[in-house]
């Protein structure tokens, strides 16, 4: 009995340190996971949702990054600063933008965190220093400096695009086609950041034609006109194996029975034309006919792949692009959709995009306003990368769209860039936006066409005719980047 009594106790003995220490490592693991859990949503919170929480208006931590951090500044990508923080002897901070109004839209305004300021609010609210710094500057209480943001946007390129629109209402847009990178961004009328303080109230109750804080660049939608005959194009191009041997004779308008008279510009009889020739010329009467030839669908699905309908997400505020076309239009809808009427509207920087596609071999870049983020003593926190939107045509459909647009220069509406010391190429359109005879204008083009360094965007408002106003408004950007 004891023997066995001892056995069981030696058992015993012998089992609990077994078990003692499988619990232990057990419950060891568990807060081994558990931290190893918590570490990673830590990681993943920091990473991923802080800043979208920082950025948040609504979010309290703002008001105590605030006091706790002297805001970053905004530097042009020559180092130029383009917005800062100037600390009073009070103690009182005023956000001061050297350039005036020459960047206004696209640096944007702190008072309504729009532009490069809203952006990217978290990294210039974010102190710039090592961990072991940031635990020193909190427990001394001292204000320390946010990280600065160099911009891809060029001086020189930001003030020959705020000339060259002159003042015009509308906007000009320049981007590198191959990386994406904005060099520059204009819409007016314009505001003087500087004066936000006490002129904000004013500029918001501006209605919207005249706003003053809208940025057309970005956020204005107009019909493409003629701009959109690229897109037309390549769906003919696309579903006509045989488009090389087009040929139409305009005689100055173009009527279907069941649609509608579309008109050439100034009922110019236009004569015999090939597909190549009827996009030099911006033909109406052929683009709208080559409308009624297309299958709806694959137009509507094409213009989904070129971003129609969808949000940009390019960073900064931009509104939607949008196209309606369907099976059920009409005849009179086709034959003005095709030619950039109708209900399509776009906003200038997707047009832009477009067109520097195009430029790339059919690659479209996304818009990048950021080289990189630096700490306060210019140290390189971190660098942007080119990011491809969308591979959207072959490089041969490309090419071809790019030789038209070459003869848009050689040989239609945009020879007032044909004795330019560059190869440039690019589409002109003239947008009717009412029943009245008032007009915007659009050139989207690139240069030189072989290699091309720069693309640009120009609309301007209410501009009469298409190739007068927005083409030598181009010339004077290509002239300031590429005559260097
Ligand atoms: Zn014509």
């Amino acid at each position: 009995m004891k023997k066995q009594k001892k056995h069981q106790n030696d058992i015993l003995e012998n089992r609990q340190p077994g078990l003692r220490n499988r619990e232990t490592n057990m419950v060891s693991f568990l807060f081994v996971a558990l931290f190893m859990l918590m570490a990673g949503y830590l990681i993943w919170f920091s990473a991923v949702q802080a800043p979208h929480i920082i950025n948040n208006p609504y979010n309290k931590r703002i008001d105590n990054q605030e006091k706790k951090i002297v805001r970053g500044k905004i530097l042009a990508s020559d180092g130029s600063v383009l917005a800062e923080t100037i600390t009073g002897e009070d103690g009182t901070e005023t956000r001061r933008y050297p350039y005036g109004s020459v960047f206004c839209h696209v640096v944007g305004l702190n008072a309504s965190k729009s532009g490069i300021e809203g952006m990217e609010n978290y990294e210039l609210l974010s102190e710039s220093g090592s961990i072991l710094d940031q635990l020193a500057n909190d427990a001394s209480g001292q204000k320390v400096l946010g990280k600065n943001i160099v911009t891809t946007l060029v001086p020189k390129l930001q003030q020959a695009a705020c000339d060259a629109l002159g003042n015009n209402k509308g906007a000009v847009i320049v981007m590198e086609p191959a990386t994406g990178k904005v060099l520059a961004l204009v819409s007016k009328p314009d505001y003087d950041p500087n004066m936000a303080p006490s002129e904000y109230n004013t500029w918001l109750g501006y209605d919207s034609s005249d706003s003053v804080l809208l940025n057309r660049a970005t956020q204005g939608l107009y019909p493409p006109g003629s701009t959109f005959k690229i897109l037309t194009a390549l769906a003919y191009i696309r579903q006509k194996s045989d488009y090389g041997s087009y040929a139409y004779t305009c005689s100055g308008s173009a009527y279907e029975a069941g649609g509608t008279t579309i008109p050439c510009y100034d009922n110019t009889a236009h004569g015999q034309e090939d597909l190549r020739a009827a996009f030099a010329n911006s033909c109406n009467a052929s683009f709208s006919s080559i409308g009624l030839e297309l299958d709806r669908e694959g137009l509507r699905q094409l213009c989904s792949e070129f971003l129609f309908n969808e949000h940009l997400n390019i960073g900064i505020e931009s509104s939607v692009s949008s196209f309606s076309l369907d099976a059920s239009s009409g005849i009179s809808e086709v034959q003005e959709t095709a030619i950039g009427q109708g209900k399509t509207m776009i906003s200038p920087i997707h047009n832009l995009m477009i067109a520097a596609a195009v430029a790339n071999g059919g690659i479209m870049m996304d818009p990048c306003f950021v080289e990189r983020i630096e700490n306060a003593d210019g140290g390189v926190i971190s660098v942007s990368e080119p990011h491809q939107r969308a591979e959207l045509m072959t490089r041969d459909e490309a090419e071809l769209l790019a030789g038209y647009m070459r003869a848009v220069v050689t040989d239609g509406t945009g020879s007032a860039l044909s004795s330019a010391d560059y190869r440039a190429a690019g589409k002109t359109g003239s947008a009717q936006y009412d029943d009245s005879e008032n007009y915007h204008s659009w050139f989207v083009g690139f240069a030189p066409v072989d290699s091309p360094q720069i693309a640009v965007c120009v609309l301007v408002e209410d501009a009469g005719t298409a190739s007068s106003e927005t083409v030598p408004i181009a010339a004077e950007i290509f002239d300031a980047y590429l005559n260097r």
